[in-house]
This record gives C-alpha cells, sequence and structure tokens, in this order.
C-alpha cells in the first residue's frame, strides 16, 4: 500500500529570518540615509503603535519626505541582491518539497518588507508567487504612489487563512518559523489551532510565544524541530538526513530558556498564608 503524503504549508517571515540583516538598513544605506537615522525613525514608529509591528519600513517609505523622494522600485531590487542570506535556503525548500519521507511541506514567505526586495533576494531559490511581501503601487516616475497590502502583524495571518483555503489544508497543518514582533500576531493564531511556530531569535517577546526556538547560521536548522515535532523523528534520522544531503550537524545542544523575573513579595502575615492554603484545599475538593 502506497503511503498517504501529508501536506504542510511551510511559512517563514524574511528580515532576520532567513537573512541576517534587515531590508530597512540595507535600504537606507543604499540611498544614503545615515542608518542611524533610520532606526530613531523606525523606533519612534515602532513606539507610537500607529503601524503593524514590522510595517515601519512600509509607512516611512509612504509617508516620509526623505525615503520618498529617493527610493525606487530598482533599489529595493537592489537591496535584495544585497541582502546576507542565511545558507541553505534551497536545499530547505527541495527538501521541504521532496526530501522527507511522508510529508510534503509547500514553502511559503510572509514578510513586510517590501516584495521587490524579497522576490529579488530568493530569485531561483523561492518562486515568485511563493512570495508575500508589502505591495506598493508606483507613479510613472518610478516614486511610490500608494500601498496596496501590508504584510506585517495581522496581515500574514490574512495571507495565511488566504493560503489555507487554497491548499485545502487544515489549520494544524501550517509550520511558521519568524524572528520578531512582526511574527507574534500569526504565531499566537497558528499556536490556537495547532501548527507548529518556531522562533529564530532568543527575543523573549516572540521565543516566548513560538513552541520550539533553534538558533543557526544555516536556514536548514529550522528542519530539526519540524522532523521531531510532525514527523516525529528520532535524532539519529535527522542527523542521516542532513548527512544523506551533505551536510553535516556539528553541534546540536538544546538549552531550555527559562525567563523569570524575580521581585521582593509584598508582606504577608502568617494568617493570610493559612488563608491562602484553606482556600486552596477548598477549590481541591
Ligand atoms: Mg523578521
Amino acid at each position: 500500500m502506497a503511503d498517504i503524503l501529508k501536506k504542510y504549508i511551510f511559512a517563514s517571515d524574511f528580515d532576520q529570518t532567513l537573512t541576517f540583516n534587515d531590508s530597512g538598513y540595507v535600504l537606507a544605506e543604499l540611498v544614503g540615509i545615515p542608518t542611524e537615522e533610520f532606526a530613531r525613525k523606525s523606533k519612534g514608529m515602532a513606539k507610537i503603535n500607529l503601524v503593524q509591528q514590522g510595517a515601519e519600513l512600509a509607512y516611512l517609505l509612504l509617508h516620509d519626505p526623505e525615503f520618498r523622494e529617493k527610493v525606487r522600485k530598482e533599489h529595493l531590487r537592489e537591496v535584495g541582491k544585497r541582502i546576507r542570506l542565511k545558507s541553505d535556503i534551497k536545499l530547505l525548500y527541495q527538501l521541504l518539497d521532496t526530501g522527507i519521507d511522508g510529508h510534503q511541506f509547500d514553502f511559503y514567505v510572509l514578510s513586510a518588507a517590501p516584495v521587490e526586495i524579497v522576490r529579488s533576494a530568493l530569485e531561483d531559490i523561492v518562486p515568485p508567487d511563493h512570495i508575500y511581501g508589502t505591495e506598493f503601487r508606483y507613479k510613472p516616475s518610478g516614486e511610490i504612489d500608494t500601498i496596496i497590502r501590508a504584510t506585517a502583524g495581522y496581515g500574514k495571518v490574512a495571507v495565511l487563512d488566504k493560503l489555507l483555503v487554497e491548499k485545502v489544508a487544515g489549520p494544524d497543518h501550517v509550520v511558521y518559523t519568524g524572528d520578531g514582533s512582526s511574527d507574534i500576531h500569526v504565531m499566537l493564531h497558528i499556536n490556537a489551532r495547532d501548527g507548529l511556530t518556531i522562533a529564530v531569535s532568543e527575543a523573549p517577546n516572540v521565543s516566548q510565544v513560538a513552541k520550539r526556538t533553534v538558533l543557526s547560521t544555516s536556514a536548514l536548522a529550522v528542519l530539526a524541530p519540524i522532523l521531531e515535532e510532525i514527523a516525529g523523528w528520532e535524532r539519529y534520522r535527522i542527523r542521516s538526513l542532513f548527512e544523506a544531503n551533505h551536510m553535516l550537524i556539528q553541534e546540536w545542544e538544546r538549552v531550555r530558556t527559562d525567563w523569570l523575573t524575580v521581585r521582593p513579595a509584598a508582606q504577608f502575615t502568617p494568617e493570610e498564608g493559612v488563608k491562602t492554603e484553606a482556600k486552596l484545599e477548598s477549590a481541591r475538593t
């Protein structure tokens, strides 16, 4: 009897998840806007919560006079060529597609960055129609005119829901990987529907939400939690898969991180302690 192929959606963030830096910084540098200036503006944007987390660059491109005046579509494509990608994204794509017994994962990218940047960076690695990013409409002069859609925060949930309908996949057949605040909304959404969420950074806001956290300079590392959690593979089998593809897992340390904030407790009298215990006792019975 032929094994039934289980189909999944693998969705990944772009900036700092598939890359080592943020496309906003590379863009600022390219068009001659000091990166400190960009950092200051985008931090200020994030602080006032006017736009979805991660959409700060999109907002600046639309409304900041300096960005508006300087940035054209060509610059966005050029940023894609300059940004440093994590290694082995292509191999990850191939293995998810056909390399895992009984499982097939469709690889999508959901990024708050302008779609031109992501498509240019992942050219010949991920098909353009598998890449969702923030989309602008341009004036004939090449200047950004309006925004069509921002794929940040809740915008990622909207894209994912659309994909689920198109692929006729169950919400538990979703894996999402991301590094930052723009990914929290979609991760909470997936967790609530029994999908798998993987953080690729130790930033407390994401790693506390994600089911697993994996840190590596290779994009391939996310396969480890996927194979453990979804395919139920043991470590030796995961190592063998990597080796069969000419990759070696050199180190595999698992550190469970507990985040604790400890502060002095409010004073309480022994009588109150007794009262609390009594309450707990009555709650149990
Ligand atoms: Mg990111």
